[in-house]
């Protein structure tokens, strides 16, 4: 037989899934007239003054590579943010921060960088779906812990203690969550604390949802006494500050992991693109004000898909973050799948099978609602229609 016709793609990654959400959304494009809730991406354009100051970087020739840790001002803006809006965390521009390509390449420098083959990484499942995949293409165990809708998705601790064993290394913890919009309580985060400190657990705080809390939101585990230095604090501006586009996030954490996942970046990435990071300075320092305004975009439209989908008779928690609503679909007696295609098909609303995001999302489906109220009125009548001809 041929080299060539052998199967040359490593074993580990032929044996990783495809996202369950892009293998959807093959089968939306080329459809005409669709209403999507299903990319998890803000509608807005960036703030103009961010967008401003990306424009101004160009104007001044600022197209070189930065250095490998990212622009200086960057990292003294991003751990300034970090201290103001994350519960007081001090951390060093010079040793502690990281720029990053989006909160994705610094979760995976993390990963990365911490797993030895056969550690177990534990996450709160449905999850991003990018966490188990990047478990597996580091030799990593996933670990999922089931969050169940009677306890509003949250993280469970007694859940997450039968979990660990002696192999058990790093907690992932993605609260506000995508896929299900939920958040922490704070005695639940203190508790999670205690657990990971009891068990030596390093954890991988991703909060890029945390501006997008709509009550009572929490500071970073980070900033709990004896966290810091056992937590990757994960940050980005792709949501609360609608930069999808720029790329651009930043790790803050120990200086020996941020060592490591330097290393890692030095040989893959070079440097974050140093245009984004000019208009990071800017949306960190002087974003507050637009962030809310499309928070409380974000806050009406949840209360209208909440309230729109109850109404009709799918039933859906409020959830108190990011922008997400994961309904049931159970009583239907069809499986996610079934649901989303036959949704998509029957009445042109695109939705994402709850199973995209683990064996635990079967009976759900995600909704995006970063989309218009037009368009979240739209989808309504038509899943009305749908759920009546079931
Ligand atoms: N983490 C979570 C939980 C996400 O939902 C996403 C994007 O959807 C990311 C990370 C990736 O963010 P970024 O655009 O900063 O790479």
């Amino acid at each position: 037989m041929e080299k060539s016709s052998l199967n040359r793609v490593a074993k580990h990654i032929n044996g990783i899934p495809k996202s369950g959400i892009r293998e959807f959304f093959e089968l939306v494009i080329g459809s005409k007239d669709i209403v999507s809730l299903g990319v998890g991406e803000p509608d807005f354009v960036t703030p103009k003054h961010i967008r401003n100051c990306a424009e101004a970087a160009i104007h001044r020739g600022q197209t070189s590579y930065t250095s490998n840790r990212g622009l200086i001002s960057f990292r003294e803006a991003a751990c300034r943010y970090a201290e103001k809006y994350f519960g007081g965390i001090k951390y060093d521009p010079q040793t502690e921060c990281l720029a990053t390509v989006g909160v994705s390449e610094g979760f995976d420098l993390a990963i990365r960088a911490l797993v030895n083959p056969g550690d177990e990484v534990i996450y709160s499942e449905p999850s991003y779906v990018s966490y188990p995949a990047e478990i597996i293409m580091a030799f990593g165990v996933p670990v999922p812990v089931e969050s169940k809708e009677e306890n509003n998705f949250s993280l469970n601790p007694d859940d997450l203690r039968k979990k660990i064993t002696k192999r058990s290394k790093i907690l992932i913890l993605n609260f506000p969550c995508n896929p299900t919009g939920a958040t922490l309580t704070a005695s639940q985060m203190q508790e999670i604390a205690e657990i990971a400190t009891e068990h030596d657990l390093i954890v991988l705080a991703d909060e890029i949802y945390s501006e997008l809390t709509y009550e009572k939101r929490l500071p970073s585990i980070a900033s709990l006494d004896g966290m810091k230095e056992r937590t990757v604090f994960l940050h980005g501006t792709s949501k609360a500050f609608a930069m999808t586009g720029f790329r651009l996030g930043y790790a803050c954490g120990p200086r020996d992991i941020i060592d490591g996942m330097t290393k890692i970046h030095q040989y893959s990435m070079l440097c974050a693109p140093i245009i984004a990071q000019e208009a990071a300075i800017e949306a960190l320092d002087h974003g507050q004000d637009a962030m809310m305004e499309m928070r409380e975009a974000y806050r009406r439209r949840r209360d209208l898909i909440v309230d729109g989908l109850n109404h009709i008779g799918i039933p859906c928690r409020c959830p108190n973050g990011a922008f997400y609503v994961f309904p049931r679909i159970k009583e239907t007696g069809m499986t996610s799948v079934d649901f989303a295609k036959k949704l998509l098909k029957e009445q042109k609303v695109a939705t994402v099978p709850g199973t995209a995001f683990g064996s635990s999302g079967e009976g759900y489906i995600r909704c995006c609602y970063a989309v218009s109220e037009k368009k979240i009125a739209i989808a309504l009548e038509k899943m009305e229609k749908f759920i009546k001809s079931c």
